[in-house]
């Protein structure tokens, strides 16, 4: 038989290397870099002087997937409050690694604080706000000093809303000078990214190890964001931290990040990510960690949850029956990680269907691991049940999202927890 065809690639997210390196917590170690999964990092926004406060918000943005959680540290009550964070959250056992963020006198809270220089495990410096000139330079070194004394990673991130004042304008007179000048938009972009490998190389002169130089260039535009991270990644092998710095509320900063984040993670740009949300009132503040997830598990870079396939629902479907219970499952599916993790190894990667009549329902649910297609409009008053492609039952009357949730639950305890002799799911 004679083909032109060829097979389409499997498609993929590229792999770019950086250099590895880690951030730690006593015997936590997350990698971060080099072939190290793309990380989740997080930032609360309690007071961090409100030691409780803070360490409930750690343990839930930590319980939600983040692998690193960001806290405010800009004073002196906030650098006193950091060590009964870490004591709180060991007590607790939950041994996610902290990280400092500082501006404007990071340099003076390292210093006069050593218990909080050691408690963290990693401190973010903006070069923007270190202070100017020479004194910027030395307040910059004093940091560092501190990082190489405790043995701490940094990252060095800039931000368009705080760049080094004195570097843009040089990068803009020197720009003036040229035959045919760059736009104003290329100079910013320029001057992000010399802000941060200059940075990064007084950093190493210092004698730190570039594997323990995060750099990060945020900005608030998705093509702003992907035009530096990709000239970025050309002119560094250190790891990078991708995000949208203010992505917005909801909707929004969702798509936006969304958008931002998946071309450069799908080009291998990116090793921690961040989706900076503005919590919509009475928002939890763990749903930044949700979309993060999504983005990396959507990607097919990362598995954090299982997955839930539900068909958007049509005028084939009139009632909210599936719509509830898919939602149903996906709430039970998230609440029970946090436990499960550890219970039923691999259980992250498990595939639920629930589908809202004939037309995709029975095709969607075989394609699952588990899948069940409701009854649309018309239809007997029947749900058939898939396991593994195969249809095992099929279920009816009031109680059917209920007996749905045990068929998973026993799936999960048959096939995830023989491996680790776990105790069964309930
Ligand atoms: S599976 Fe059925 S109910 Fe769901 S969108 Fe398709 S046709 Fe509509």
């Amino acid at each position: 038989m004679s083909d032109s065809l060829q097979p389409i690639p499997v498609g993929q997210a590229l792999t770019r290397r950086t250099r590895m390196g880690r951030v730690v917590w006593q015997d936590h170690v997350v990698t971060v870099g080099g072939d190290a999964p793309v990380r989740v990092q997080s930032m609360t926004n309690t007071d961090t002087a409100d030691a409780v406060a803070t360490a409930i918000q750690v343990k839930e943005l930590a319980q939600a997937g983040s692998e690193l959680v960001r806290i405010t540290v800009n004073n002196d009550e906030a650098a006193q409050a950091v060590p009964y964070i870490r004591e709180q959250l060991d007590r607790m056992g939950v041994h996610v690694p902290l990280i400092g963020d500082f501006h404007y006198n990071g340099h003076k809270l390292l210093t006069d604080h050593p218990a909080c220089a050691e408690a963290l495990s990693k401190y973010r410096i903006n070069p923007g706000n270190v202070g100017r000139g020479d004194k910027g330079d030395r307040q910059f070194a004093q940091m560092i000093e501190v990082a190489l004394r405790y043995a701490k990673p940094v990252r060095i991130g800039v931000n368009w809303g705080s760049l080094d004042q004195d570097l843009l304008a040089r990068l803009m007179d020197d720009n003036a000078r040229r035959a045919v000048p760059w736009d104003v938009k290329q100079v910013m972009y320029e001057a992000l990214i010399t802000s941060a490998l200059d940075s990064s190389a007084k950093a190493e002169a210092m004698g730190m190890p570039r594997e323990d130089i995060v750099l990060s260039c945020k900005v608030s535009g998705v093509q702003d964001l992907i035009a530096v991270y990709q000239a970025l990644a050309l002119r560094c092998d250190n790891p990078l931290h991708l995000g949208l710095t203010e992505a917005g509320m909801g909707t929004k900063g969702t798509v936006a990040s969304t958008a931002a984040l998946a071309v450069l993670l799908q080009q291998g740009i990116g090793d921690t990510i961040r989706v900076s949300l503005t919590p919509q009132p009475g928002e939890s503040r763990t749903q930044e960690v949700v979309v993060a997830s999504e983005i990396l598990q959507a990607l097919g870079l990362r598995a954090f949850v299982p997955s839930v396939t539900a068909c958007p629902g049509c005028g084939r479907t009139t009632s909210t029956v599936f719509q509830e219970m898919a939602k149903q499952i996906d709430d039970y599916l998230r609440a029970s990680m946090p436990a499960w993790r550890s219970q039923y190894p691999g259980v992250e990667n498990l595939k639920v269907a629930v589908m809202g009549c004939i037309v995709n329902g029975p095709g969607e649910s075989k394609h699952a691991d588990i899948g069940i297609s409701l009854p649309g409009t018309g239809e007997a008053p029947a749900a058939p049940v898939y396991i593994d492609g195969e249809k095992v039952l099929t279920l009816r009357g009031e109680g059917i999202a209920s007996e749905f949730q045990a068929i998973v639950d026993s799936y999960i305890r048959r096939r995830f927890g023989a491996v680790a002799g776990a105790p069964s799911a309930s």
